[in-house]
């Protein structure tokens, strides 16, 4: 597969307008796409939409095939509104499958709001617990609303639908260090594989390699946001990946993703895809083929621009004397008798002449 697929990615950077058809979101706003094989045989397989949800600094992914809708972290609680969003447009009214890696609020802070708003079926966690008043809170809600809880570790494996299988691959032990706790879980539909990763750690890394699990995957969610604490060389080798996706924010305090891990990404020759630069992304996979597609969305913002629609002032008349100005001119009326233009041009139309001292 893989090496088709390094064929087929050729074939498509010089068929791109013809030759890769990807499904796009139809919710998007910006769509971008890539198709990353060349197979055209259908299988009785049911499409598989991974969805790497733009967040902000956080991670949450949404799986659906035939159906069933799993959801792998919830991001910050302040996006939590945004990722409910998201999921209403992506058709989702029930959450079959939450797994909650670990107990960082950049994965379970949005939980209880999503809990409160859709039916949950089931919840992963690990034994690993916090001693923050959102974990207990989130331990709480799980209670209250009868939600089965189910003990994530490695070995346990899960079948989502008939032709979708889990596999828990990590945690193996309970860790002091929270991010070493997170749980890894590989996904196979047909002959694709996707690594989740949370924020495990390199000690995680080495106790799955160690355990002898099969991490090969054609897509890789870079642990950590792509911390250089996680995504060691060994690891990644193993993982082997097509297709790499970082969930950070941007301009993060943390400076994520890494120099280090940018390199080796790019030494790897992998197709990297960020949702500080891309957005949500989506990749769809029929059990052959992969596509990609990328759809921005305005939660990865933690910046005002470009969220205030108010009007540009270039010029202030004066409704007394009708004359226009630049609005740094030293000669401006009283704020009363103020008029804005955003052009000379709507200026001149409404009858004013311009200031002779600062001649705009
Ligand atoms: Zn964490
Ligand atoms: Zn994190």
């Amino acid at each position: 597969m893989k090496k088709l697929r390094y064929f087929a990615l050729l074939l498509c950077m010089i068929f791109s307008f013809t030759a890769c058809s990807a499904e796009a979101v139809d919710f998007s706003t910006t769509t971008t796409s890539n198709s990353y094989a060349s197979s055209g045989t259908n299988t009785k397989l049911s499409d598989l939409k991974v969805h790497y949800i733009d967040v902000g600094q956080g991670d949450s992914e949404l799986l659906q095939s035939n159906g069933v809708n799993i959801l792998i972290d919830t991001g910050e609680s302040d996006q939590a509104d945004n990722l409910i969003r998201y999921l209403e447009n992506a058709g989702v009214q029930t959450i079959d499958y939450l797994f909650l890696t670990h107990p960082h609020t950049d994965h379970m802070g949005g939980a209880v709001k999503l809990m409160e708003h859709f039916p949950v079926k089931q919840v992963y966690l690990t034994n690993r617990t916090h001693t923050t008043v959102s974990y207990r809170k989130l331990i709480q809600t799980i209670k209250n609303k009868n939600i089965k809880r189910v003990q994530a570790k490695a070995g346990v494996t899960i079948n989502f639908t008939k032709k979708l299988r889990g596999e828990i691959v990590a945690p193996n032990q309970t860790y002091d260090d929270i991010n070493a706790s997170s749980i890894v879980l590989k996904v196979t539909h047909g002959s694709n594989s996707f690594l989740f990763t949370g924020d495990a750690t390199i000690e995680t890394e080495q106790d799955i390699l160690k355990d002898g699990y099969d991490v090969s995957a054609d897509v890789y969610k870079v642990a950590h946001h792509g911390s250089s604490t996680s995504n060691s060389s060994e690891f990644l080798n193993a993982v082997n990946p097509s297709i790499c996706v970082i969930e950070v924010g941007k301009n993060n305090s943390y400076g994520h993703p890494h120099r280090e891990i940018k390199e080796l990404l790019n030494k790897m020759k992998v197709d990297v895809y960020r949702t500080d630069l891309n957005g949500s992304i989506i990749i769809t996979s029929n059990g052959k083929k992969l596509s990609v597609s990328t759809k921005k969305t305005s939660s990865n913002r933690n910046d005002t621009s470009g969220t205030t629609t108010s009007k540009k002032v270039t010029y202030i008349g004066n409704k007394n004397s009708k004359i226009y100005h630049k609005t740094t001119c030293s000669a401006l009326p009283d704020k009363k008798n103020q008029v804005k233009f955003q052009s000379k041009s709507s200026a001149e139309k409404s009858g004013y002449r311009p200031c002779s001292r600062c001649k705009p």
